[in-house]
């Protein structure tokens, strides 16, 4: 399976990427929902969290620490920051590769929409 996000994970699609490495990349969205809206995607196409194995749990585990390194990069750690999981069709999600939205520049509220 290959989806939108694989082709920007590999390079075939561009993106403005702000970080990689071996499993994991980092774009900004680009249809931002705030001053900060980056998406922390595994290169591995995994539908969405509720598919994830077991065995993947520290690949998680990573992709909420690169969306933190990534908050403290940004200047919007101290501020506060929304990390941002969106999980079927309730929770509005349009890309079927998990992603971890990555949010911050601004107050926002709660609860979410
Ligand atoms: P979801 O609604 O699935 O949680 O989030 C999907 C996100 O992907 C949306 O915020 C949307 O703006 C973003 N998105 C969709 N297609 C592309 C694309 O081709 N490039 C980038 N950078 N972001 C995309
Ligand atoms: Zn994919």
């Amino acid at each position: 399976m290959r989806c939108i996000f694989c082709s920007i994970a590999s390079g075939e699609i561009a993106s403005k990427k702000l970080y990689e490495d071996a499993e994991i990349v980092a774009f900004e969205d680009v249809n931002p929902q705030a001053p900060i809206h980056v998406l922390v995607v595994p290169k591995q196409h995994i539908p969405a969290l509720s598919d994830v194995p077991p065995e993947d749990s520290a690949l998680l585990g990573r992709l909420l620490l690169v969306a933190d390194q990534l908050a403290h990069r940004l200047l919007i750690a101290e501020s506060g920051y929304r990390v941002v999981i969106n999980t079927g069709v309730h929770a509005g999600q349009t890309v079927g590769h998990l992603h971890v939205h990555l949010l911050g520049g601004r107050a926002m509220q709660w609860p979410p929409g």
